[in-house]
This record gives C-alpha cells, sequence and structure tokens, in this order.
C-alpha cells in the first residue's frame, strides 16, 4: 500500500504502433474525472505521454504529428514493412516530468486502442520500477474491449466500462479521501481542459450513443442506448472551453446523427449562440443525415469540411462498388452540401477499407464512383475489434484464435494482410485516388505509403 495523499497522478499512456496523429485524440471521459477528482479535493497532477510539442495547426487541421522513438517490431508483426514507433514524449522527458511532481497515493492510467497494448505495459512497466507501492488502476477503451486481457497484463487494477461507484470507492480506499456521493457517469463535470498541454482543440459529445448496429463496431459497448444531451449542458461545457482562452478549434464525438431531427436542433442550437470556434466531424456524417435544411445549418454553425459515411458499408459495397440507390444518396448528400455553400473541394467520404470478403475491384469502383460525383473519396483502414462480428471474422482469418495476440487487431493489417489484395496494389490504389489532391491530404497518415527505409 502506498502513503496516503490526496496527490493522484492521471497518466495517458504512450502508444505504439506504425502511424499515428492525433486527429482530434482526447481522452474526455479521464479529463472529466480529472475534473470531478478536483472538485473533490484530490490534487491531480495529469502527465500526457502523447503531449505534442506545439499546438500549431497544419492546414484546417488543429492536431499534428506526434515524436516518436523508433523501437523493436513484435514478432507478430515483423513481414509488416513499416517502422514500428513508441508514439509520445522520450522516456527522459517522461522520467523528469515525474521527478518534479508530488508522490501521489494513486495513479490512474487511462488506455485507448487494443493494439496500443505495448505502449501501456511500457508506461506501467517504468511507473512500476520506481513506484513499486503506489496503488496504480487502468480504464478505457482497451480494458473495457479486453478485460481479461487487461487483467493478465500487470498486476494493476483493471477498471472496464465507465467510471462507477467501485473505482471511486477503491481510489478512497488506497488515497484516503472521501468524495462524498459519487453522482454517476452520466452526471460528471466537463473536461478539465486546463491540464492537457499544447492543444488547441476540444472535443465535445452533443450526444451519445448509436441506434445503428454496423457489424464491425463497438460503440454499443460504451454507450448502449442513445442520449442526446441538454443545450443547458452544452452550453456550460461549450463556456468551460472556451473560459480557458487557448481553444480555437472544438471536435464532435458524436457516433450518430442520423437522425436529422437531433443534428438540426444541434446546429440550430450553434448558430444561435455563435461560438467563436470551428466545428469538426471526425466520426464523418451519415448520407442520410444530409437534407437541405441540414447542409445550411453545417455551413453557418461553421463546420469546414463535411465528410460523408454511409452507414452498414460491408453490406451496401460490393465488388461493382455502391449501389445506385447508396450512390442517389451521395449525390443528394453533396449537392445539397453544395447548394449550401460548399465547394466540391472541401466534400469529402470515407470508404472502410479491409473488411473481410471486400475486394480491391469493389474498392476502386467505389472510389471511381464518388469521385464522378465531385466527393474526394478516402479509404479509412478497418481495425478489427474483437467481440464484434465482423471484427471476430477478421481475426480468426489471421490466426487469432491459436495466439490471442490483440497486436492483430491494429488496423494495418486489413490492408498489409488481406486476402484480397497486396500490398502493393492497395497503395497503387490508394496514390491513384488521391492524384491530385491539396497538399493537407497527401500527409495523411492513413495513406502514407509504406516507409522506404526497413
Ligand atoms: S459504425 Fe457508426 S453508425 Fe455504425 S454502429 Fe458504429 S457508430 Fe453507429
Amino acid at each position: 500500500m502506498g502513503s496516503i495523499s490526496n496527490t493522484i497522478w492521471m497518466i495517458r499512456p504512450w502508444i505504439t504502433d506504425f502511424s499515428a496523429y492525433d486527429h482530434f485524440a482526447q481522452p474526455r471521459g479521464f479529463l472529466s474525472l480529472a475534473e470531478y477528482l478536483r472538485s473533490r479535493g484530490w490534487d491531480v497532477r495529469y502527465v500526457d505521454c502523447l503531449e505534442r510539442q506545439s499546438a500549431s495547426a497544419k492546414g484546417n487541421h488543429p492536431g499534428g504529428r506526434y515524436t516518436w522513438t523508433e523501437i523493436k517490431k513484435p514478432d507478430v508483426l515483423a513481414d509488416i514493412p513499416r517502422r514500428y514507433k513508441r508514439y509520445g514524449i522520450s522516456m527522459d522527458t517522461f522520467h523528469n516530468t515525474l521527478d518534479g511532481l508530488p508522490l501521489p497515493g494513486a495513479i490512474l492510467i487511462t488506455t485507448g486502442m487494443t493494439y496500443w497494448y505495448p505502449g501501456l505495459i511500457q508506461t506501467i512497466h517504468e511507473l512500476e520500477k520506481r513506484y513499486p507501492e503506489i496503488p496504480m488502476a487502468a480504464g478505457g477503451i482497451y480494458t473495457t474491449l479486453c478485460p481479461d486481457h487487461a487483467q493478465r497484463l500487470s498486476r494493476i487494477r483493471s477498471f472496464p466500462g465507465h467510471i462507477s461507484r467501485t473505482f471511486i470507492t477503491w481510489l478512497e480506499s488506497v488515497t484516503g479521501i472521501s468524495s462524498e456521493d459519487f453522482p454517476g457517469h452520466d452526471c460528471l463535470p466537463p473536461p478539465a481542459w486546463d491540464l492537457v498541454p499544447n492543444t488547441s482543440y476540444a472535443v465535445l459529445n452533443s450526444s451519445v450513443g448509436c441506434r445503428h448496429q454496423c457489424r464491425y463496431c463497438a460503440a454499443a459497448n460504451f454507450f448502449p442506448t442513445f442520449i442526446s444531451h441538454s443545450f443547458t449542458d452544452l452550453t456550460r461545457e461549450i463556456n468551460t472551453i472556451l473560459d480557458g482562452g487557448t481553444i480555437t478549434d472544438i471536435a464532435l464525438y458524436d457516433d450518430d446523427f442520423a437522425d436529422t431531427d437531433h443534428l438540426n436542433r444541434f446546429l440550430e442550437f450553434l448558430v444561435r449562440n455563435r461560438f467563436p470556434v470551428k466545428w469538426h466531424l471526425p466520426n464523418a456524417l451519415s448520407i442520410h443525415s444530409v437534407t437541405p435544411e441540414t447542409a445550411t445549418l453545417l455551413k453557418k454553425s461553421g463546420f469546414n469540411q463535411p465528410r460523408l459515411s454511409v452507414n452498414y458499408i460491408d453490406r451496401v459495397l460490393s465488388d461493382h462498388g455502391f449501389s445506385s440507390s447508396v450512390l442517389n444518396r451521395f449525390s443528394y448528400a453533396s449537392d445539397c452540401l453544395q447548394q449550401a455553400g460548399y465547394d466540391p473541394t472541401q466534400i469529402s467520404a470515407y470508404i472502410l477499407a479491409g473488411l473481410p470478403h471486400q475486394s480491391l475491384t469493389g474498392l476502386e469502383h467505389a472510389a471511381m464512383q464518388l469521385r464522378d460525383r465531385n466527393i474526394n473519396p478516402y479509404f479509412s483502414q478497418f481495425s478489427p475489434i474483437p467481440g464484434t462480428p465482423l471484427g471476430d471474422q477478421r481475426l480468426l482469418d489471421l490466426g487469432y484464435n491459436t495466439s490471442g495476440e490483440l497486436l492483430l487487431t491494429n488496423k494495418l493489417l486489413s490492408v498489409y494482410r488481406h486476402p484480397g489484395w497486396t500490398w502493393q496494389e492497395y497503395y497503387n490504389l490508394n496514390a491513384a485516388m488521391r492524384g491530385n489532391r491539396e497538399q493537407e491530404t497527401s500527409s495523411n497518415p492513413e495513406t502514407d505509403p509504406p516507409d522506404r527505409k526497413l
């Protein structure tokens, strides 16, 4: 047991991957927990291993690249012709930062993608070496999706799911502080954005949950029902974000904007309030949610680059590309956006690439069909999530049942080890598709070619 202290270190760990980019990636729930703990008397110290060196923007995007260190490629990924990296601050910076902090009563660590777990292990390892007596706990996406794997990882406590009374009770017991009445996960305060170093953007949910059930998605594991937030709460949260004086952009984390009713009401709220920020939709808009009214409201409320997507893409994309009904809907959405004032160069759409049974011909047809309709296509690589029907199917194909290796959930394997194409064919198609696109697009690590130096 560690010494009783009201100080808590909250740590966002390193990630390990072939590529990583700060595309509006922030642990919003973790930062809300930080604010809650501060309000209850804990002295919270936030250590962001993914801290970028500056908040500078690239093009219209306020995110940016992380610094990285090349590390040994795991054997199971040995055939992937790219360098494997630990993204984030250097080991020295990490330890120097910890040296400057008061010793904590507990260390809390958030987690992200399942295939980033080696970065988490290294973070835990470094902490355990120096602070073996201090209780540690982890929560977040990885611990929720793979609780058994997380439990086996190390001696630290793992708390899958939302922040719960059980977790708060554990924290009280190891730190000796009482939090009084825990209001429940849904009532946590707005995130403590002041703790995040070097960011000019924040993230927000106008709703949580999704009413669709795409066979490759784990959204329901986090929010089984759809709930839209009240405008009173949203106003409070946006004003808290703006009070800090450093945030210029806000990204919406909403999963489900298919309900135009909710979307239009939210956009009208933004138009009415004229918050002085640029808005972004990293999760894209379903083509079925775009109407003339929605498009006008999007434009008026300051969304710069509307991105479109189609739900259930495994069912609507065949070897011939998209069906005519889906294409008609894409055209209609694009027309609405252009009539609202968007230039065709601002309108793009995601195509999820790497699903089981997908063919390169199907991807190529789909990309060309979208281009013919003045929509810029992007391939987004499929990450097989354990527990989802298509994720499990893909993992079986990759031999997951025998090795149980979560590194196989890496999205790059969707294109590098896909039975429908070779990676050279995939990258040739990508290169052809990118064509004359603007510079910002050509630096997207999702579509970068393999590293030359291997
Ligand atoms: S992929 Fe999108 S639309 Fe489909 S279930 Fe997930 S969040 Fe919902």
